[in-house]
């Protein structure tokens, strides 16, 4: 439960695993791969291979009645792997697979232990990479503790006016603090937001906030202002080796959870095609396709704001019911778009990478690369939009020729990675296949 702060120190100039070894014996007993497949109940919803119930985790009866509430039957895999011993104390670092639940690991872990009787200051802190994804925490902590009397909840991220921020935080001081790594820092290091009884701390999207200097510098700034006894659990679905040594530095003696195997990190209710066209073909053929296809809500990614915007505004001249979000947005219109898409007002979102992670929208059943993702990682994040939870769901890349950009060339690494194999878009596609039921 406690990290030599000195470790993270070094961490912006960290380069391999080396100093490590004298740990790793240690942590053999709690470093596991994740296990096979997760059986598939009839209503397409996975369930943990041993159907244990969240019962079984001894959780706080309030707890297991807001769970109730939601309608979790059972704990998914990772809930299984994680739960019981991230609700000792555990420290956690966990590879998870896209949509399967890894928010309620944290937010049940850390509801079941907090205890708010004398609290001076925040006792939990999560940090993720969007402000979107950070507002989705905040409402998750909301729903599941609904009937734990007395817990507060703050969400802090930048884009929106800090002196509001300051009051917030002068009226009440929230037992959870859930942000963005720049105004946390910003109201941690003015001394508006103390940190020293910080007790979980907990980034979620951990690869995509460590990897980029600029915020691990941030996130390391923040880490250094929490206390040395503290749990520390951190989430993705992607985690590329050396990562994972960086998040260990963190981390003391952490229960490990990887998916070396790219091929459990597939969607198997997703479908997956291509289309191979140019640039110039693009815009038909997603006209053709919005036509054609029999969607919930569909989430359009493209690769630069200009485009989101642009091809916004020819979905609306068509007629289309579409939105779009991207950074360049004042924060609260961000914030009300993704909520005015969640529930369900606009049925198409032309997106920016903002999107491309984390976020959870149970209506989006048909993810469309406008834009081919840079890389497989993003790849995985985008299409995991859809297919939530193992639903179903249909994803739709746009490729375009060799000369013309590296598309072919990700596409190939998605299906090397991921062990997938994404065929040319058939003439038809059965709507049955991706449509929630
Ligand atoms: P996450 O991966 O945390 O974004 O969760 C994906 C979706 O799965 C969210 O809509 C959760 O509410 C839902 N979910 C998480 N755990 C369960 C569960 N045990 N049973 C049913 N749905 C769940």
């Amino acid at each position: 439960m406690s990290k030599a702060d000195d470790d993270i120190s070094e961490l912006t100039a960290y380069d391999d695993e080396s100093n490590d070894e004298g740990e790793k014996d240690k942590k053999q007993d709690s470093k596991k791969e994740a296990s096979s497949a997760p059986a598939k109940k009839s209503d397409d919803t996975y369930v943990a291979i041993h159907s244990s119930t969240f019962k079984d985790f001894m959780l706080k009866p309030e707890l297991l009645k807001a769970i109730a509430d939601c309608g979790f039957e059972h704990p998914s895999e990772v809930q299984s792997e994680c739960i019981p011993q991230a609700i000792i104390g555990t420290d956690v670092i966990c590879q998870a697979k896209s949509g399967m639940g890894k928010t309620a690991v944290f937010v049940l872990s850390v509801l079941q232990q907090l205890q708010i009787a004398q609290a001076t200051g925040p006792l939990c802190l999560v940090l993720c990479h969007t402000r979107e994804l950070a507002y989705q925490i905040c409402h998750e902590f909301d729903r599941f503790k609904k009937y734990l009397q007395g817990v507060a909840t703050k969400v802090f991220y930048g884009g929106v006016s800090i002196m509001e921020h300051r009051a917030s935080l002068k009226k009440e001081v929230p037992h959870i603090v859930i942000g963005t790594p720049g105004r946390v820092l910003q109201l941690a290091e003015e001394g508006n937001l103390s940190l020293k009884n910080i007790k979980f701390f907990v980034l979620d999207e951990c690869d995509r906030m460590l990897e980029s200097l600029e915020m691990r510098k941030d996130v390391q700034t923040i880490f250094k202002k929490t206390p040395h006894n503290k749990q520390v659990m951190m989430f993705s679905a992607t985690m590329k080796e050396d990562t994972r040594g960086v998040c260990k530095k963190f981390m003391h003696n952490p229960l490990e959870i990887y998916i070396n195997d790219g091929s459990k990190l597939t969607l198997h209710g997703l479908q997956q095609y291509f289309v191979k066209l140019s640039e110039k073909e693009k815009n038909r053929k997603l006209v053709s396709l919005l036509d054609a296809l029999d969607f919930n809500q569909v989430v359009i990614f493209v690769k630069s704001v200009p485009r989101a915007k642009q091809l916004n505004k020819i979905l609306q001249a068509e007629n289309f019911p579409s939105t779009t979000i991207h950074r360049q947005m004042k924060q609260e219109k961000r914030i009300a778009r993704y909520k005015e898409f969640k529930d369900y007002k606009h049925r198409i979102m032309v997106a920016t990478d903002l999107l491309g992670r984390g976020i959870d929208i149970e209506g989006i059943n048909v993810v469309i690369n406008y834009d081919m993702a840079d890389d497989a990682d993003s790849y995985l994040h985008r299409v995991g939009r859809a297919g939530r939870f193992g639903t179903k769901g249909l994803t739709i890349s746009f490729i375009s020729s060799e000369e013309e950009s590296k598309d072919p060339k990700v596409l190939d690494e998605v299906q090397q990675r991921f062990v997938v194999k994404v065929p040319e878009m058939p003439e038809k596609i059965d709507a049955s296949t991706y449509m929630h039921n």
